[in-house]
């Protein structure tokens, strides 16, 4: 049994919590790998370490001197030593590091020591061995990872030393220089170490206990999500919710290696499974049918209407979406009725174009109408419970119509996973409050 854990950077924002982290993986003997972000912020007035270098990064190209900013990376790590007991001298090492940079040092580079010296201290802390991911996280001159080379690599250390410490965000093409992925991409450098290893779990550890059913900023006491598949994952961060987003978990998907979102403040919570199916359903979601609610606002509606359209509907509806091709506006939901169909679309990618589009539409002779309607907001009930099953429609009706809130557009997609209603802005937050007052509470 094999556990490959990954902690964020709020859980190794101070010697505190890298206390907490070590009893946490101390706990279990099966928790081997350990991927680090760079230290976080220790409360909301406080700093990233990876915005602090970018920041340094930006110092040194501009020839601005750095030194302030560097003082307070190198307290936070000094901190954390002399919090933690170690004897690493990692005063000495960052010192070294930024004697050699200079302006023609890479912003990825200087970004990535924030995992780098954060891993070293981890390292020393937890008595596993530093395996820096420069050494096994591979990119290809595409900037894709080469995932045959990376997964022989990582796996030879694996073999060799059995516990290791890695840190998160970044690799390097076979030239030696430094690649990061996108912000937040610990997150990838975790699925990818569980996916080469066949890790039996990737315990994935932050700051809250789970995936929120619905942003806590609208229902503050939202309930947690016990489990939740990936594609009901891809649902909810598709149309917003803050949670890890499925690409980042493709690797372990694929091999279908189960997440779980814990966190490091409450580690006996048991947080959020994410899997590909789950066998049994005795959990709370299976009582209350849906998984979780996310939306997002401001898309808007053209409204199309050709009278006895018949045949020509496809037709019709092939010149409208070339138009909107044109105007590279990504299309959302094409709600259809007899005579009629509506394009759903995110507003800002319209622009100031408005009048241009309307004048394009307007100008077909097979249209006999078209309106455009703005301030819309897409809400999407999530539920792998609800497929096949009645009344959930039904209940999502009533419970808008009781509190008088208008649905402008209906969806649901095939596999009856997720049912998207469009409301009008000003109502968004209360629907999504009513909608999980009624099937949740
Ligand atoms: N430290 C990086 C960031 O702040 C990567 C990560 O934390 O996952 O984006």
């Amino acid at each position: 049994m094999l556990k490959v854990l990954k902690f964020g950077g709020s859980s190794l924002a101070s010697s505190e919590q890298f206390a907490k982290v070590k009893d946490i993986v101390k706990a279990e003997k099966e928790r081997e790998v350990v991927i680090v972000s760079a230290p976080g912020k220790r409360d909301s007035a406080d700093n990233k370490i990876t915005d602090l270098l970018y920041l340094l990064h930006a110092h040194i190209r501009y020839g601005v001197s750095y030194e302030p900013v560097l003082a307070m990376i190198t307290e936070r790590y000094e901190e954390i030593k002399k919090g933690c007991g170690l004897t690493t001298d990692i005063g000495k090492s960052i010192k070294e590091t930024f004697d050699k940079v200079d302006k023609k040092t890479s912003a990825d580079f200087i970004a990535s020591r924030g995992e780098y010296f954060c891993a070293i201290l981890m390292a020393e802390y937890l008595g596993f061995k530093f395996v820096d991911a420069a050494e096994w996280v591979v990119f290809d001159y595409d900037g894709k990872v080469n995932n045959a080379a990376s997964e022989e690599k990582l796996r030879e250390f694996k073999k060799v030393y059995g516990q290791i410490v890695t840190p998160g965000f970044y690799g390097a093409y076979t030239s030696g220089d430094i690649k990061v992925f996108p912000r937040g991409g610990s997150d990838i450098t975790g699925a990818l170490a569980a996916a080469y290893l066949n890790a039996d779990i990737y315990e994935n550890w932050t700051d809250v206990s789970g995936i929120l059913m619905v942003d806590p900023k609208i229902v503050p006491d939202s309930k947690i999500i016990a489990r939740v598949t990936y594609d009901e994952l891809r649902e909810l961060s598709y149309m917003g919710a803050s949670v890890l987003h499925e690409d980042t978990v493709f690797p372990v998907r694929l091999k279908d290696i189960p997440v779980n979102i814990r966190n490091t403040n409450e580690p006996d919570a048991p947080g959020t499974i994410i899997g590909e199916r789950f066998e049994d359903e005795l959990t709370e979601e299976h009582e209350r049918f849906i998984t979780g609610i996310a939306g997002k606002k401001n898309f808007s509606i053209i409204n199309i209407y050709k009278s006895r359209i018949g045949e020509d509907k496809i037709k019709l509806l092939r010149e409208v979406l070339e138009i909107f091709d044109r105007y590279e506006i990504p299309v959302e939901q094409i709600p259809s009725g007899v005579d009629s169909f509506s394009v759903v679309f995110p507003s800002e990618s319209l622009g100031n174009r408005q009048h241009d589009l309307m004048h394009e539409l307007g100008s077909n002779e097979s249209i006999d109408d078209c309106q455009l309607t703005e301030g819309i907001s897409l809400i999407a009930i999530v539920g792998r419970q609800m497929a096949y099953r009645t009344g959930i429609s039904g209940k999502i009706f009533k419970t808008l119509g009781e509190n008088k809130i208008n649905i402008r557009t209906i969806e649901q997609g095939s596999d009856e996973i997720n049912i998207m209603v469009g409301v009008y802005n000003e109502d968004f937050e209360r629907a999504v409050k009513v909608l999980y007052d009624s099937f949740a509470r």
